[in-house]
């Protein structure tokens, strides 16, 4: 272990909320008018305005968590009880989880050593399943080059549904994420860009998507009452072929978020030069290697990912314990079992398995570490250089007697 500084900065511990969310907290609690359809003009119908505004989508709805606008998305775009639905090997858990939810069938396609889907494996894998759609997973906000993307999802016909748990506010060149396909969902957890404890947002230009999935997630028949939904016509269809799967967003969630998402431009800034400051200081280490983020991929990076390609898992598991010696708490990929916020494909074992050698090959070398707003850039440094000690010592060693 190296002899150097120790961090002392928490990992896990989330900001604040800033003060006008508190506020619209409690005058949304003391109104009593929680449930968004006893609000008369309400913070989640004003929220799905906003959001949609901010993104540059004509329909948004707020819903109960990002895995629900998932689900939502895809029984809203037609998938059914049996469908193959095409998704990244390299995401999270509830990823997978909403292709379940509507009874439909994960096929998982391998991931890049820059951790973004592999085009080539994409098009085999649609080829043998007859997929008809692809919910891409910008997993940890690696962003996979959009136009090209977009070109073959044409060749395949496969439509597409965006997971944006991870790049709200980020944009490929100047389209922002969740405005390439069908539609695009969001998550407001904790962990993610902003933070209603639980929460979720789907994005689209579709008007009978998005009537369908406003009376899915259980509108009474309310649908007027939405700022961000196309008019009363577009439900002539939905209001009867629908049925209610309860999933709103409330109130108060709605009156904590919209303070969040006018500041997003600037938490962007601060989590881009965390993340830019830890990566200049990884550059110069050998030992580890950043994945490639091309010049239009306009990322906001809560965390960063970094890797030691070939390491073993003896290696690996001494670098984590090495740095949270340190004060710096990182994740490993390649852990035999599911871990927390690391359960990979291997670990769903209810999804059955599938052969990703390639991805399994990319995750055994793949670190991750969260970047909290609570940290400066002196702190990034500090980090950015325990860790290029902490590798250079474990990896260059490793290798030396290997
Ligand atoms: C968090 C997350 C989601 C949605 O999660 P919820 O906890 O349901 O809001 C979806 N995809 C990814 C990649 C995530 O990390």
């Amino acid at each position: 272990m190296g002899a150097g500084a120790i961090f002392k900065g928490e990992f896990t511990r989330p900001e604040p909320l800033p003060a006008a969310a508190v506020e619209a907290a409690a005058r949304v609690m003391a109104s009593g008018r929680l449930h968004r359809y006893t609000a008369g003009a309400g913070e989640v119908a004003s929220l799905e305005r906003e959001f949609a505004a901010s993104v540059g989508a004509r329909y948004c709805l707020a819903t109960a968590s990002g895995g629900y606008a998932l689900q939502l998305a895809l029984r809203a775009h037609g998938v059914a009880a049996g469908d193959p639905v095409l998704t990244n090997a390299f995401t999270l858990s509830p990823v997978p989880g909403a292709i379940a939810a509507v009874g439909a069938v994960p096929v998982l396609v391998e991931t890049t050593r820059d951790l973004v889907i592999d085009l080539d494996h994409l098009a085999e894998r649609a080829a043998a399943s007859g997929a008809r759609v692809l919910m891409l997973s910008h997993m940890r906000g690696h962003i996979v080059d959009m136009a090209a993307l977009s070109a073959r999802l044409d060749a395949l016909g496969l439509a597409l549904i965006e997971d944006c748990a991870h790049t709200m506010g980020a944009s490929w060149g100047d389209r922002p994420t969740g405005t390439w396909g069908a539609a695009g969902c969001f998550s407001t957890q904790t962990y993610k860009h902003v933070n209603s404890g639980e929460g979720g947002l789907i994005v689209t230009d579709d008007a009978d998507l998005m009537a369908r999935a406003v009376v899915l997630s259980g509108s009474y028949m309310l649908f007027d009452r939405h700022e961000a939904a196309p008019d009363a016509s577009a439900f002539a269809d939905a209001a009867l072929d629908m049925p209610n799967m309860s999933g709103r967003m409330d109130e108060l969630r709605a009156a904590v978020l919209r303070p969040q998402i006018a500041a997003l431009g600037q938490a962007a800034a601060r989590w881009n030069a965390l993340h830019d400051t830890v990566a200049e200081t990884l550059a110069a280490s050998s030992a580890l290697r950043l994945p490639h983020r091309p010049a239009a991929e306009r990322y906001v990076a809560s965390s960063i990912q970094f890797m030691a390609e070939g390491a073993s898992a003896e290696a690996a598991e001494r670098f984590v314990a090495a740095c949270a010696a340190r004060g710096v708490a990182i994740k490993w990929f390649g852990s035999a079992g599911p871990h927390g916020y690391t359960s990979r494909h291997a670990h769903w074992r209810w999804l059955g398995a599938q052969p990703l050698a390639k991805t399994d090959a990319v995750l055994a070398g793949l670190f991750d570490m969260r970047l909290p707003l609570a940290f400066d850039t002196d702190d990034a440094r500090l980090i950015g250089t325990i860790l290029a000690e902490e590798a250079e010592a474990v990896f260059a060693r490793a290798e030396v007697a290997g």
